[in-house]
């Protein structure tokens, strides 16, 4: 018989309302929610606000009349960004093969251990006492079903957090998927579980128990694989390294209209910084840059205009400078006076990695030193201490709506909390 593999699932609980709490340990056990840009949907709920039947992405001001006790924070993805990677760096001391698969959740590959199970505990204690972050764990032979066995961990008080598939029997791991709806199951959508449910297949074992060339015939290879997968037989690795991006976009609804011009080169500048830095921080360079903005949608009493437009650099680049002027050119050519805009931005594209861009004379191979020391100064005082002038802080009028943010406690000095 073929080893068994165990492979974790690790999931942080509400993950955005847990960083929160974190500086705010008053907040447990009350009903908190984090918000999207521009405090639109929730995106993060408290236990206490599932238990109030709250939906995950319904818009906030249908909830806030209703629930007053509700407490609102705008989403602060730089404290979200630093405490995941916080959590990676802890879990890489449990386990040396981890697949970070989204910002709060990891694959762990246990398989070898001796003491599989009661690592999976000291993880969870580790994450809560060392980061103040819940956790839950599971562990079964294939990633399929360690994201079903972390579904139980998460659902079930009794199992303590952790839930392992590889400890039940035959019969019990029957039981639990004759227990579950199929679009339980990670990869089974919404339409694709409407088509499951109109062949009577309702529940997670009537789909291992279907017939397996009927399935592939109509489904293809990708429900076969998630079959097999729900038997036990391995068929997704576990990824360690992701291969790098095609683009990186970054991109914002303004909090009002914007008209001016130098507010809208100034959020240009920002997002291009903002998509420079992630290109030092990936070590890819850039060819292309685009540029757009967009007026609303939703006013259809106004003309709709959302031009974009796309550049060339003369050499790939992760020059802070060189996007935010190549930004801003594209910027005054789409523009159009008197219009009023309610988003703006920038993505880049056909992305090469820097150790293999062909050296001629004309490309930067190495960022300049002033993107390094903006960088450097950036990570250790907080981002935006250094930037290029274009990028100003005092025409910020057009920054999202963060009526409820809380501090950037983690990653910039003066919000750093303080004892009183
Ligand atoms: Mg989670």
């Amino acid at each position: 018989m073929a080893k068994q593999c165990d492979i974790a699932l690790v999931d942080c609980d509400n993950f955005f309302v847990s960083c929160e709490r974190v500086f705010r340990p008053d907040l447990e056990g009350k009903p908190v929610v984090v918000l999207s840009s521009n405090d639109g949907c929730v995106i993060s709920r408290s236990k206490e606000v599932k238990a109030m039947g709250i939906k995950m992405g319904v818009p906030w001001f249908q909830v806030k009349n209703q629930f007053p006790d509700i407490i609102p924070f705008s989403s602060n993805f730089p404290l979200y960004a630093d405490i995941s990677s916080r959590v990676k760096c802890l879990l890489a001391e449990f386990c040396p093969i981890q697949e970070v698969y989204s910002i709060d959740e990891s694959f762990l590959d246990l398989t070898g251990f001796s003491d599989v199970w009661n690592r999976a505990f000291a993880i969870r204690e580790a994450c809560r006492r060392q980061l103040g972050i819940p956790v839950c764990v599971g562990i079964a032979p294939t990633k399929t079903l360690a994201k079903l066995a972390n579904h139980i961990a998460k659902k079930h008080p009794r199992s303590r957090g952790v839930f392992s598939w590889n400890r039940l029997t035959d019969e019990q791991k029957d039981r639990i998927m004759a227990s579950l709806p199929v679009d339980e199951v990670w990869g089974v959508g919404r339409r694709l579980n409407e088509s499951l449910n109109r062949q009577g297949i309702r529940t997670v074992l009537d789909l291992v128990k279907a017939d397996r060339a009927v399935m592939r015939r109509r489904y293809g290879v990708v429900l076969d694989r998630i079959i097999t997968e729900l038997k036990g037989e391995p068929c997704l690795d576990i990824v360690e390294v992701h291969p790098p991006r095609q683009q990186i976009l970054s991109s914002r609804s303004f909090g009002k209209p914007v008209s001016d011009f130098e507010a809208l080169a100034n959020a240009v500048a920002y997002h291009a910084t903002h998509v420079a830095e992630s290109l030092r921080k990936e070590r890819t360079l850039a060819n292309l840059i685009q540029v757009f903005i967009e007026t609303d949608r939703f006013k259809t009493d106004r003309p709709i205009h959302c031009p974009q437009i796309c550049l060339a650099f003369e050499s790939p680049t992760d020059n802070t400078s060189t996007l935010v002027r190549k930004a801003v050119q594209g910027l005054e050519k789409i523009v159009m006076e008197k219009v009023s805009y309610k988003k703006a931005g920038v993505c880049v594209s056909e992305l090469e990695p820097k150790d293999q861009v062909n050296q001629d004379f004309f490309t930067e191979v190495d960022s300049p030193v002033i993107c390094r020391v903006m960088d450097d100064i950036n990570r250790r005082f907080g981002s935006g201490t250094l930037r290029v002038c274009r990028n100003d802080l005092k025409n910020r009028d057009w920054r999202p709506k963060t009526d409820n943010i809380s501090p950037a406690y983690t990653t910039d000095f003066s919000q750093v909390p303080e004892c009183k």
